[in-house]
């Protein structure tokens, strides 16, 4: 074949799609026994809805995501509610300040006590990011990308977003079940060793560049993995015999679980709730029954009153996937650039993608994995 690409999340596919456009011979080498990576939808015949174990939102109106939604002709709903007030203010501020960590921005920042807890447990909810990890440069960086496609809109795919995948994947040769254990490679040459298979090709398209060995390994890797953290971001979903709370979008608390949200305006009994950043860093440890219960009691403190048993908890643990090692990705302190050298070919043999990796800054997101997924296949050509 021309090109290996490795991972079948939707920059892999994304990567492959545009490879195969253009008269390639691709296949694509995917460790799990499904397609779509941290796009992960339960589609459950008791539940009303798509239950989502990973991406949810689509998050602003990026073209590469929307034309295929399009294209893929599936049912789309805009939501309510964005970040908490002083936002904005923030932003301003931080955009005068020279790189430091959120946290030490934060501690000198003039406000109120309760906005700076505010928009802190935004920051680090949203990003999935440690406060006195992340970067300013790195959040501005992403901040002006959401702006450029209006990204403080939100969407959901009533269908389920692995509808996305779906998709992309039509016509491709994907190999499931099929863990690459280590690339090696010089230059016009890349050797992969899956589970007891060797694939050769002179291209090879690496989506997880942190998680697969590669020998000899580029500078660009050791650099970005030095950079960039693969933060922590818990969701758990339950479904109730009744609604257990109001049918409000998002609900904000300071309970282990913080954010609770329901598919307002779609009627049901599910309810989200999500601990991400340090919040998912001192829950990830635990086992999925532990988790799952200090979920509950969240819900209880956030409603006020005892929800009741749910029926069913949906819930997947992305920081002890092999597969994932993370929820997704941000900068340390002076780590902006370094999805920019990443993104750059090695020798014209290794090119990498995935959310980490996203040109256009949109780290962290499905349509950032898909505009690096694209890239990575369009300089591959
Ligand atoms: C809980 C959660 C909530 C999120 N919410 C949102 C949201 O609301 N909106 C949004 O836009 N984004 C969201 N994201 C982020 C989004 O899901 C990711 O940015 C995107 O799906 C990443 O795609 P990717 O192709 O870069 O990586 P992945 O989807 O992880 O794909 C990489 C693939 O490589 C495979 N792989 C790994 N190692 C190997 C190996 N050794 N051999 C073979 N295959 C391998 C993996 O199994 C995987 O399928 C969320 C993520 C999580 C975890």
């Amino acid at each position: 074949m021309d090109v290996v690409v490795i991972g079948a999340g939707v920059s892999g596919l994304a990567a492959a799609r545009e490879l195969v456009r253009a008269g390639r011979s691709v296949v694509v080498l995917e460790a799990r026994d499904r397609i779509g990576g941290r796009v992960h939808t339960v589609h459950d015949p008791l539940t009303p809805v798509p239950i989502e174990l990973g991406a949810e939102f689509v998050h602003g109106a990026h073209p590469v995501l929307w034309n295929l939604l399009r294209a893929a002709v599936v049912p789309v709903l805009e939501l309510e509610g964005g970040g908490p007030d002083g936002m904005r203010a923030v932003f301003k501020a931080m955009a005068q300040e020279p790189e430091q960590s959120f946290g030490q921005f934060i501690d000198a920042f003039q406000a109120p006590e309760q906005v700076k807890q505010a928009v802190t447990g935004y920051i680090e909810g949203f990003n999935a990011a440690s406060k006195d990890l992340v970067s300013i440069e790195w959040l501005l960086q992403e901040k002006r990308a959401a702006d450029s496609i209006e990204g403080d809109r939100s969407f959901r795919v009533l269908s389920g977003y692995d509808s996305v995948p779906k998709f992309l994947s039509r016509g491709l040769d994907v190999r499931l079940s099929t863990p690459v254990r280590e690339v090696r490679w010089t230059p016009g040459l890349v050797t992969v060793e899956a589970d007891g298979q060797v694939f050769e090709a002179p291209r090879a398209i690496v989506t997880m560049p942190f998680a697969i060995p590669i020998d000899p390994e580029p500078a660009s890797v050791a650099a970005g993995r030095a950079a960039i953290v693969t933060g922590s971001a818990l969701r758990v979903t339950f479904r109730f015999a009744e609604a257990p709370g109001p049918e409000l979008s998002f609900i904000h608390g300071d309970q282990p679980f913080p954010v609770w949200w329901t598919p307002h305006p779609v009627q049901t009994s599910v309810i989200t709730g999500w601990a991400g950043g340090r919040k998912g860093d001192v829950l990830t440890g635990l086992e999925d029954d532990e988790i799952i219960r200090i979920a509950l009691e969240s819900l209880h403190g956030i409603l006020g009153k005892d929800p009741g048993e749910p029926e069913a908890a949906f819930f997947h643990n992305w920081n002890r996937d092999p597969w994932s090692l993370g929820a997704y990705s941000y900068g340390r302190v002076n780590g902006a650039k370094a999805r920019r050298y990443l993104a750059e070919p090695v020798d014209d043999t290794l090119f990498f993608a995935g959310e980490t990796v996203c040109p256009e800054g949109h780290m962290g997101t499905v349509h950032g994995a898909m505009v690096s997924g694209i890239e990575a296949a369009r300089r591959c050509l």
